[in-house]
């Protein structure tokens, strides 16, 4: 297969992880006779240095000519980046809001899996003397609600005044419900929708979409339960959950806390993905300014997205699940960056600290 793809590395440690996931999709290409041709463009902080833009119109074309997009990450450390003196729709994280409304991308997936190997860096307790175990996906809708509405500061009698806006129309609401079914069909079967159904009217449409919404999918346990309950759940049971749905704010902080109880935010894909099967494919964490530069972030979040890009964008299950063994190989044999060492002393003793391109390059010859 020949495969176009537009390639984001971005900001911070966005091009040291995006080299590395690049290292690995070449060797799947080599291995199974694929051709991968990557169309780089900018966005975020390098486009701004270069365009004085976060996204051009240029790059957008591009990105909706291939076949999916494959992103590091964007931003800067917002209290010393010049970027950040910028209006906002003008830093780099509106390249990233605008690139996902250019391309429609509305359902955001965000699976969350604890790999045996690296239970121990699990910061939950045992369970019955048993190390924690759990695998969920959180399907979060990506253009709607409180990112997008309106917003404005005023001053209002006297008082300076901000408001947000959260907006939601029942066909966002169906086709986000249609995807976190279609996804739970094809795992445990089991949905639960996330909302503030006692508060908030955008939830009490989203209850009731849902609900219908359920009704097509018989074969798929459902439940609604409130967001601060679900943070809580979370930490108490992760292994309760299946697929979690929700709106686009609770989406953004429940994924976060999902990634992190899995020992490293390091770990974590995602996939944005609209109608038919074109898709953008990017680590769940943030360019990590803190780092950069460094050679010591962890690829494999941008790894695994490259693998969801494989199989969501491309079809192509048996290379998406090679990646994903090669991952689970060089954990198994003790490859550790920074951030996965575990912190007792003898615990990390049986590891093998490795740079990011070390592990990217430890992968690709696994494939
Ligand atoms: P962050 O995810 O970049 O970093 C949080 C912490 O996790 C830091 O200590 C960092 O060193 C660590 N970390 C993150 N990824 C890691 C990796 N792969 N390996 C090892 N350690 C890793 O979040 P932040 O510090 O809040 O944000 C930094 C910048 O990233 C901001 O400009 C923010 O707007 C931007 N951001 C971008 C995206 C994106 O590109 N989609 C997402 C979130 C944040």
């Amino acid at each position: 297969m020949d495969m176009n793809i537009a390639r984001i590395c971005g900001d911070g440690i966005g091009p040291e992880i995006t080299a590395a996931a690049s290292g690995v999709l070449g060797a799947i290409a080599l291995k199974y006779g694929h051709s991968i041709t990557y169309h780089d463009i900018l966005m975020g902080g390098c486009s701004i240095d270069r365009y004085g833009v976060p996204l051009t119109e240029e790059a957008v074309r591009t990105a909706k000519s291939c076949g999916a997009v494959l992103m590091g990450s964007i931003g800067g450390d917002p209290a010393v980046s010049p970027w950040y003196q910028l209006p906002p729709d003008k830093r780099p994280e509106a390249g990233l809001l605008a690139i996902r409304r250019e391309l429609g991308l509305y359902a955001n997936l965000r699976p969350a899996y604890l790999f045996p190997e690296l239970a121990a860096s699990c910061p939950l307790a045992a369970r019955d003397g048993k190390p924690r175990s759990f695998d969920l996906i959180i399907v979060r809708e990506l253009t709607g609600g409180l990112y997008f509405g309106a917003r404005r500061t005023e001053t209002v009698n006297g008082v300076l005044t901000a408001t947000d806006t959260a907006v939601y129309n029942e066909n966002e609401i169906r086709r986000i419900m249609k995807s976190a079914f279609e996804i739970a069909r094809r795992r445990r079967k089991k949905v639960t929708s996330v909302d503030k159904a006692n508060v908030l009217d955008t939830s009490r449409l989203w209850r009731k979409i849902a609900a219908a919404q359920a009704a097509d999918y018989p074969d798929v346990r459902f439940e609604n339960i409130l967001v601060d309950n679900c943070a809580m759940q979370l930490v108490r049971e992760p292994e309760q959950f299946d697929v979690i749905v929700t709106e686009n704010m609770f989406g953004d902080i429940l994924s976060d806390e999902a990634s992190m109880i899995t020992g490293s935010i390091g770990m974590l894909p995602s996939a944005s993905l609209g109608e038919g099967s074109f898709g953008l494919y990017e680590p769940s964490h943030g360019s990590a300014p803190d780092i950069a530069g460094k050679n010591i972030a962890n690829p494999i979040a941008t790894i695994l997205s490259a693998a969801m890009l494989l199989r969501y964008s491309f079809g192509l299950q048996r290379e998406a699940d090679a990646v994903e063994h090669a991952v689970r190989s060089v954990l198994t044999d003790g490859l550790r960056t920074a951030d996965l060492l575990p912190k007792d002393p003898e615990e990390a003793k049986k590891c093998r600290p490795v740079t990011c391109s070390e592990m990217g390059e430890q992968i690709a010859a696994r494939i």
